[in-house]
């Protein structure tokens, strides 16, 4: 049988080691857009940036590792074109790649700020190409403007304050991150960029990304205000990456494009499989909700468990996982589980923080600020369906003995 998976990062390469400890014999084919080995992409926006100097991204394994060891195909550089779901083919340059059974897992690509193609300094943050160039330019001591106050680009604010240079983030909207972990949460948020000497620049628009000689030179918000920056990083947003898909008959979600799947990954098109943040699936822990999760975790749980059910599909078991990220804001960590889709949020602990997320009777998240034993607890009674006044009880002890 012939896997091929496409897009070589976290779930693809994922997808790869589990087929091979599954007991797969059988060829696999992996093809990634990028010219690099699969590599992590958390410590991009993080020690990466943090640290100054000349620097390469090392990958998760080696090319004889993946090659000799796993016995993959690389198919490195060029992007798969389409997919033929008749055939049972994808093209990549001028060949056609065979497939018995498929995973899709091309990720996500960042929205780009219109207009701002080809300007050098105006960058996203995405590859470790990205990351490479955004480090360098604050080794350059680089005036830097981030738009979006976003997980990512609130890192690299944190980075470039970490590295003692003046930085400015801009977020249309009132506080940063409201919208995703409530209004709570983003005050915090918006607490750790000003007591870090960010300057947050909260409830105004982006006007244009000004630019002379195709070098950019500032930033000109909707107040007419113009913020002079030789380092512009636009971090707002991502859209599934399945422009190759177009007419493949494999099912797309129709506000964002991403793979629509069952609860095993499956897309309902014989032996194709989607993971990753490129995929929609649905959670019977959360009542069925659809999600398009764009977290580490997930994406390494559904590439290994789409290989194993890509190629055993009468052995697939749904999936019911506690969704869950963590990002690293001037030195303290935030950690999310669950879903911030709820009827309240509750903060029980104004100390370091922690607030509570509860749809009906249930508790269905929870974030913390610094608490990283406290946060499992939380997903331990997520995952099984936790009542919410016993969750609020546990907070209460657990506040108040710093657990
Ligand atoms: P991706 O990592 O996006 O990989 C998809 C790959 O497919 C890419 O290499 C792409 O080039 C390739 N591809 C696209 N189209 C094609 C095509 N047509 N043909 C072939 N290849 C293609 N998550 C957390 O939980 N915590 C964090 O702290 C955190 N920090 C992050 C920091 C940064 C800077 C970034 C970018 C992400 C971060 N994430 C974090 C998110 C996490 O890294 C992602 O959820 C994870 O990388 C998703 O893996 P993936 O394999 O699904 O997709």
């Amino acid at each position: 049988m012939d896997l091929v998976v496409v897009g070589a990062s976290l779930a693809g390469l994922r997808a790869v080691e589990s087929a091979r400890r599954a007991g797969h014999t059988g060829p696999i084919t992996l093809i990634g857009a990028e010219p690099h080995l699969p590599y992590d992409r958390p410590p991009l926006s993080k020690a990466f940036l943090c640290a100054g100097g000349p620097a390469q991204v090392r990958p998760f394994r080696g090319e004889a590792e993946l090659r000799d060891e796993l016995g993959v195909r690389l198919l490195l550089g060029t992007p798969a074109q389409t997919l033929d779901t008749v055939a049972c083919e994808v093209s990549v340059g001028d060949q056609a790649v065979p497939y018995d059974a498929l995973i899709i897992a091309t990720g996500a690509s960042p929205r780009p700020f219109p207009g701002t193609s080809g300007i050098a300094g105006v960058h996203q943050l995405r590859t470790s190409d990205d990351a490479v160039a955004i480090r360098s330019a604050l080794d350059g001591g680089a005036r830097t403007v981030v738009v979006g106050a976003g997980f990512i680009g609130s890192e690299v604010a944190s980075a470039a304050r970490a590295r003692g240079h003046e930085v400015t983030v801009v977020e249309a909207a009132s506080l940063p991150l409201s919208r995703s972990i409530g209004v709570d949460a983003g005050t915090v948020c918006a607490d750790l960029h000003r007591a870090n000497g960010t300057d947050l620049r909260l409830g105004v628009g982006v006007a244009a990304i000004e630019s002379s000689d195709g070098r950019v030179t500032g930033v000109r918000l909707d107040d007419g205000t113009v913020l002079a920056a030789d380092l512009v990083v636009v971090g707002t947003g991502v859209a599934p990456a399945t422009g190759w898909l177009r007419g493949s008959g494999v099912p797309l979600h129709e506000r964002d494009g991403g793979v629509l799947c069952d609860e095993t990954l499956w897309t309902g098109v014989p032996g194709v499989y989607a993971a990753g943040d490129v995929a929609h699936v649905p959670n019977p822990l959360f009542d069925g909700d659809l999600m398009r999760l764009e977290h580490w975790t997930s994406a390494a749980e559904q590439g290994a468990a789409a290989a194993r059910h890509a190629l055993d599909p009468a052995s697939a078991r749904g999936l019911a996982p506690v969704p869950y990220f963590w990002s690293d804001w001037y030195g303290h960590r935030i950690q999310f589980v669950g879903t911030p889709d709820c009827d309240e949020v509750q903060v029980v602990d104004t100390d370091t923080f922690t607030a509570l997320y509860r749809r009906g009777d249930r508790i269905v998240g929870a974030l913390t600020v610094d608490r990283p034993r406290e946060v499992m607890k939380f997903r331990k009674r997520i995952a099984e369906r936790g009542d919410w006044s016993e969750a609020l009880a546990f907070a209460g002890v657990s506040a108040r003995e710093g657990a």
